[in-house]
């Protein structure tokens, strides 16, 4: 028989907490209303969104009002974005993001460029991060919306959002934060950041796919325009029937982060030291991004090997070459075309990625394996060295 598959992709998604499973499944039981209907089930059915918006918000310190439910972090995404830069139209043009960004957030400034948007694209220093001097100087009289993510779904790499929030605040800039790799795995005050808009999704920490939260800060001038349009729920915002186990699972998914952060993280520090410490002395290994990213994920390029070949070689590890949006085509990873990586380096390029249900037993294995993989594949095809 085949060795067991060992899943290192929960950058990618997440299993389920079976706290999250079984309260989906309570509600979807126990209600089948329209949350939408003005009968006593539409109203139980309101509770319990109005329930897992209270421990949403816990999670997040916010206001529960604050929160504007959508399938996930694209929805989410796109409306904070076409729909933010569209309210600010009268403020100015220029619109400002990176290309590190997620797809999500990338292709929408391509959208908004062609309906007329002027866009800058700033650049990363080579370890990911981005400068707050580099930042503030892209801005101009006209700039009025920026979208910078938390942690980037490809290297781990952290952004100092305080910083980046304060610049926005200073020029009156609507400010956008893509943090589906962040929420419920970094502690984030939420409600004390300079952040206006921030995206979520349920599935990158431990609940369900199709569910996620659009934050908007409750202050003024902070709007979008709707992209969506239909009925008139979630004060018009956002139309469609709000799925309610969906919404509950959202909660839960929330307040089982809530009571575990600290030691996921520490859980995961652990992990990818071993990762790395298992690995990191083949020769021509790199790590790419910045070493003080976040611990779930570890980013790894190798000299003269081709990530294809590598990633087959590694079953049954179940890892990421590029991302995983990407991973269906041969191009080498914008994202670490954009650290300065050549296309070489780019394509040989590992993402691993550990979560709450990894064992050391999996990472120690994991680094063996690649080890193998690494020599194995240098003997089949001993590439001219430069
Ligand atoms: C996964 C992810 C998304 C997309 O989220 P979905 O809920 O799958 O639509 C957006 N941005 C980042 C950084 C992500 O990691």
């Amino acid at each position: 028989m085949a060795d067991p598959m060992i899943y290192l992709d929960y950058a990618a998604s997440t299993p389920v907490d079976s706290r999250v499973l079984d309260r989906m499944r309570e509600v979807a039981e126990m209600n089948c209303a329209n949350p939408s209907s003005t009968h006593a089930a539409g109203r139980e059915a309101q509770a319990i969104i109005a329930h897992a918006a209270a421990q949403l918000a816990g999670l997040l310190n916010v206001d529960p009002g604050t929160l504007v439910w959508t399938s996930g972090a694209t929805e989410s995404d796109n409306l904070a974005i076409a729909g933010g830069a569209r309210y600010r139209a009268h403020r100015g043009k220029h619109i400002v993001t990176m290309k590190t960004e997620h797809k999500a957030v990338t292709d929408v400034f391509e959208t908004l460029a062609r309906d007329g948007f002027d866009v800058t694209w700033v650049e990363a220093q080579p370890d990911g991060r981005l400068s707050p001097e580099t930042f503030a100087a892209a801005l101009r009289e006209d700039t009025q919306f920026a979208s910078i993510m938390f942690v980037n779904n490809e290297t781990g790499v952290i952004q100092d959002i305080e910083a980046l929030g304060l610049i926005c605040r200073e020029h009156d800039v609507l400010f956008h934060v893509d943090g589906a790799q962040a929420v419920g795995k970094l502690p984030i005050e939420l409600g004390r950041l300079p952040v206006d808009l921030l995206s979520l999704t349920g599935h990158k920490f431990y609940g369900p796919k199709g569910i996620g939260a659009l934050y908007i800060a409750d202050r003024p001038g902070c709007h979008v325009e709707p992209i969506l349009f239909g009925g008139g729920q979630q004060r018009r915002l956002r139309p469609g029937t709000l799925p309610t186990d969906l919404i509950a699972g959202l909660g839960m998914t929330a307040e089982v982060a809530a009571a575990s952060i600290e030691a996921d993280l520490e859980h995961l520090r652990r992990l990818r030291q071993i990762l790395w410490e298992g690995i990191r002395d083949i020769e021509g290994v790199v790590l790419n991004g910045d070493p003080g990213g976040f611990p779930g994920i570890l980013n790894v390029s190798v000299e003269d090997i081709e990530g294809e070949s590598l990633l087959l070689a590694l079953e049954p590890l179940l890892v990421a070459t590029g991302s995983a949006c990407n991973s269906k085509t041969q191009e080498p990873s914008y994202v670490l075309r954009a650290l300065g990586l050549s296309d070489k380096q780019a394509q040989s390029a590992i993402r691993f990625s550990v979560g709450r249900p990894t064992t050391r037993d999996e990472v120690e294995f994991a680094a063996g394996h690649y080890r193998n993989a690494v020599a194995r594949l240098r003997e089949l095809a001993p590439m001219a060295a430069g």
